[in-house]
């Protein structure tokens, strides 16, 4: 299956690619984002024939249905990347908490947040289609906390990649930091930038402009690839998981086969929510995806009005940093898929020119036959993390944000599954705080053992020995500076 951009074609780029050059070379024309031409249609029953598969058979058949350019071969050695999670046969455990209330724990991986989910087998493929091309390439990554340490993790010492990860200094997690700061690897390079996350972010944007940047990087022969969601090789990895819900709630009798669920889903760049949106399409029972987003609610706005309105907004810092955003770049393959190319390249510029962007009222009822949105603020989350701890289950702030949308977007009495994106070990002190019902100060190192101690809760051994790790990266640099850098660390390495 060949893929298609969201803003139509310039002429001068290819009509359609396959698989492979949509994930290496993911700028098109106009700006516009890749999307499958078509989604796979899957055999009858698809979903009652993978009842007792195993995670990877469930992602290779669908992988499979998509028909890909990568070999069986590469496909069974990214999936084997799940044998790593806490639970081999189970990467992403389903677990009920009310009779209705199922949470779907997405952070059993090496970083423990769901970017692992898509981004282990991600970092496999994009390494072997560069070797096969005898290809070099350079990722950039600005993170405000969980991509970094995921990609980080999933190309150390990958073959014909390189990667460089900003990250704003101060402005993450120690855990956060430390997962990034002690990753070795030749081919990592961890800069801290003196800025926020959007100054990252736009130093980074800027790097990919620069005319005497790209110069460097061809006299080295590198290519540019990127690694954040718009990328559609970590969207075919977020399609999986949503069957992996509905399929699991058949497993323990939660439901019978056809009857309909919500999904809830903390949501930033609208990636994760695009992969249940995509899961819909291709015959899961959804009744309707629920987003849920903290006190930078443009989503929310959106969904429910048709309009886009970034104009003199700023972005807020809650407790749930990883939905801190403005910009969601993955709404523009809903946009696409609901609306065509024409209107999508329409919004989008005026997104960009004007701030704004305003859907039909027609358009936003189409948009609400599939979404529905609530946010919540952080004094709902603490609220939430209490309540729900006193009932025996520890979640994270951003899973908090669940709850809101679980209690009053449903309207009718069906099962839920919420999306628990983090695991409580990278937040640890907003949910010490929660617990205790006060606001002090800590450190991650207090929290994480506080919690672990008072209230038994189990820490995984990566979390520990950040805390021994030798630091690989220590540089905190000016924004100024990180063209000078990357290069050097290119010549270098
Ligand atoms: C990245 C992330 C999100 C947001 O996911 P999107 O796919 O960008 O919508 C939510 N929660 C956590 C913990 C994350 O790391």
């Amino acid at each position: 299956m060949n893929f298609i951009e969201t803003r139509g074609n310039d002429g001068v780029k290819p009509i359609e690619v396959p698989f492979s050059e949509a994930i290496l070379n993911p700028s098109t024309s106009f700006g516009g984002l890749y999307v499958p031409k078509s989604l796979p249609k899957l055999e009858d029953n698809f979903i009652l024939n993978h009842i007792n598969s195993s995670y990877k058979e469930l992602a290779f058949d669908i992988l499979k249905a998509f028909e890909i350019d990568i070999d069986e071969s590469e496909i069974n050695k990214a999936l084997a990347l799940y044998d790593n999670f806490d639970d081999a046969s189970n990467p992403c455990p389903v677990v009920k908490v009310k009779d209705d209330l199922f949470v779907h724990e997405q952070y059993h991986g090496p970083t423990r947040a769901f970017k692992d989910m898509a981004l282990q087998p991600f970092g496999s493929i994009l390494s072997s289609i560069a070797k096969k091309r005898d290809e070099k390439y350079l990722i950039l990554a600005a993170t405000s906390g969980d991509t970094g340490p995921a990609a980080l993790n999933t190309f150390k010492n990958k073959e014909n990649i390189q990667v460089v990860c900003l990250y704003p200094d101060g402005g993450t997690s120690d855990v956060q930091k430390l997962q990034m700061v002690c990753e070795d690897g030749k081919n990592l390079k961890v800069l801290g930038i003196k800025g926020n996350f959007d100054d990252a972010q736009n130093a980074l944007k800027k790097l990919l402009a620069s005319k005497t940047f790209k110069e460097e990087l061809e006299k080295d022969n590198i290519n540019l690839s990127a690694a954040n969601s718009v990328n559609f090789g970590r969207i075919i990895f977020q399609i999986i998981y949503h069957f992996w819900s509905y399929i699991q709630l058949l497993k323990q009798e939660e439901i019978t086969n056809g009857e309909k669920i919500y999904l809830v889903v903390p949501s930033g760049n609208f990636g994760n929510v695009l992969g249940g949106f995509y899961a819909l399409q291709m015959g899961v029972p959804i009744e309707k995806l629920l987003v849920a987003s903290n006190e930078n609610n443009i989503l929310t706005q959106w969904i429910n009005t048709g309009v886009y309105d970034i104009r003199g907004k700023e972005l807020k810092l809650t407790k749930s940093p990883a939905m801190d955003i403005l910009k969601s770049s993955n709404i523009e393959r809903v946009i696409y898929s609901l609306y065509g190319a024409d209107r999508t390249k329409e919004l989008m510029e005026d997104l960009n020119n004007n701030n704004i962007f305003k859907m039909s009222e027609n358009e936003t009822l189409e948009l609400q036959k599939y979404f529905s949105a609530i946010y919540s603020d952080d004094t709902f989350g603490t609220k939430t993390i209490k309540e729900f701890l006193d009932i025996g289950y520890l979640m994270d702030p951003h899973t908090a944000t669940c709850i809101k949308a679980y209690e009053s977007l449903r309207e009718k009495p069906l099962k839920t599954v919420i999306y628990s994106t983090a695991e409580w070990t990278k937040f640890s002190p907003t949910v010490l705080n929660a617990l205790n019902q006060h606001n002090e100060e800590y450190r991650d190192k207090e929290a994480l053992e506080e919690i672990s101690t008072k209230y038994n809760a189990t820490l995984p051994q990566s979390i520990k020995e950040l805390f021994n790790a030798k630091i690989n990266h220590s540089s905190v640099i000016e924004k100024e500076d990180i063209e000078e850098e990357i290069v050097k660390f290119i010549r270098e390495s």
